[in-house]
C-alpha cells in the first residue's frame, strides 16, 4: 500500500474503508480540502453509501424502538436500537460484537465476546438509521470502555464539524465503570455524559451481579465516576436495576443516600427485562417505594420506563441470535 504524507494512513485505506478515519487522519493523507470533499461526501451526502462494510440484514419495530440487525463484513451480527423520545430518536450503539462482561441480568454478555468493533463500524450504525438521530447512546452490546481507543476515535468522527458535527453533549457512555478506566476518561477533553452502570450498593452484590467489576472496589468505583462528572460539570447518572430481595432493601437506599446526597447525580431506577435467568423483578408498589424514599432523602431519582420490551430491544435484551462463538 502507498503511504502517502505523514505516514499514518493510506489513500487505499481510506477508499477501502472511508468511515474508519478522523478528519484529521484523511488530512494527513491528502490535504485539507481533500478531507473536507471526503467528509462533505460521507456525512452530508448519501453518495458513499455503497462505501459500507455493515448492512441491514434485519429490522424490527414496535411503536416506541425499532431493532436493527446490521451484518458485519466479516459475517458476525451487531444490534442497533432507535428509540423514539418526544424530543427525537436515540440511537442505542454497540460498540463489541458479544461482550465479555457476562452480568447476569442480561442476555447481551450470555454469548460471550468476538471482537471489538471498528470506529468505522460504530459510525456506520448512527449513519444507516433509517431515522434522524439527535442522540446517541452507547448501551447496545459491549462494554464502550473495553474498546476505548476506537470508541474516543468513533465519537471524535461523529462530532467533527466538517462532517455529522454530532454535539458533544449529547452523546451518552455507559458503562460497568471499572476504575481504571473511570480514571482514564476523566483525562479526555470530550464532555460526554457518563452513566454508570451501578445496580448494587453493596460490593458482594455488585461482585455477584457482574463479575467483571470484581476487584473494584464499590466505593472507589463511585468517587472515580462522580470525579469525572465534577471535572466535566455533567451529571452523572446512575443506572441501578431493581431486583427483587438483592439490591432494593433500606440499607441500600441508605448506601445510596450517603454516596449522592448532595452530588450532581441523578438514579435512573430500571425494571428487569425478564430474559432467562433465576432474577425476579420488583412489583410496580416496591419501585415507586424505593424512588420515593430516594426522593424524600434528596437524591434526584427516575424510574426509566423500558421502551423495546416487545421486540427484545430493550436494556440486557440485545442478543443476536445469528452469532455463534
Ligand atoms: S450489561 Fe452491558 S456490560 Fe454487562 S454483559 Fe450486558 S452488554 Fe455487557
Amino acid at each position: 500500500m502507498k503511504r502517502v504524507h505523514n505516514g499514518s494512513i493510506s489513500i487505499a485505506e481510506i477508499i477501502n474503508d472511508p468511515f474508519n478515519f478522523t478528519y484529521n487522519e484523511i488530512c494527513g493523507a491528502i490535504g485539507e480540502s481533500g478531507a473536507k470533499s471526503i467528509y462533505s461526501l460521507l456525512y452530508k451526502k448519501d453518495f458513499v453509501k455503497k462505501a459500507r462494510s455493515i448492512w441491514i440484514k434485519e429490522v424490527i419495530k414496535d411503536a416506541q424502538a425499532n431493532k436493527y440487525i446490521f451484518e458485519l463484513s466479516d459475517n458476525k451480527y451487531i444490534e442497533t436500537v432507535s428509540i423514539k423520545r418526544r424530543t427525537g430518536v436515540s440511537a442505542c450503539v454497540s460498540a463489541q460484537v458479544g461482550c465479555p462482561c457476562k452480568c447476569i441480568f442480561c442476555e447481551s454478555g450470555k454469548n460471550g465476546f468476538i471482537r471489538n468493533l471498528s470506529a468505522s463500524e460504530i459510525v456506520q450504525q448512527v449513519i444507516y438509521l433509517k431515522e434522524r438521530v439527535n442522540r446517541i447512546v452507547f448501551m447496545g452490546i459491549g462494554e464502550p470502555l473495553f474498546n476505548y481507543d476506537v470508541l474516543i476515535k468513533s465519537i471524535h468522527i461523529l462530532r467533527d464539524r466538517n462532517g455529522l458535527d454530532f454535539p458533544t453533549d449529547g452523546i451518552t457512555i455507559s458503562t460497568i465503570g471499572t476504575i481504571k478506566m473511570l480514571k482514564k476518561i476523566r483525562e479526555e477533553h470530550i464532555k460526554i455524559q457518563l452513566t454508570l452502570s451501578l445496580h448494587a450498593a453493596a460490593q458482594k452484590v455488585r461482585d455477584y451481579l457482574m463479575p467483571a467489576t470484581r476487584g473494584n472496589d464499590i466505593n472507589e468505583t463511585v468517587k472515580a465516576a462522580l470525579s469525572y462528572s465534577k471535572r466535566h460539570n455533567r451529571k452523572l447518572v446512575v443506572a441501578y436495576l431493581l431486583l427483587r430481595g438483592i439490591n432494593d432493601s433500606a440499607s441500600d437506599i441508605k448506601k445510596l443516600v450517603e454516596w449522592f446526597k448532595g452530588e450532581n447525580a441523578m438514579i435512573n431506577l430500571l425494571e428487569y427485562n425478564k430474559t432467562s435467568g433465576a432474577l425476579t423483578s420488583v412489583d410496580k408498589r416496591r419501585l415507586e417505594h424505593f424512588k420515593n424514599s430516594l426522593l424524600s432523602y434528596g437524591i434526584e431519582a427516575k424510574i426509566r420506563s423500558s421502551r423495546g420490551r416487545n421486540i427484545n430491544a430493550a436494556c440486557g435484551q440485545l442478543a443476536s441470535r445469528y452469532n455463534k462463538t
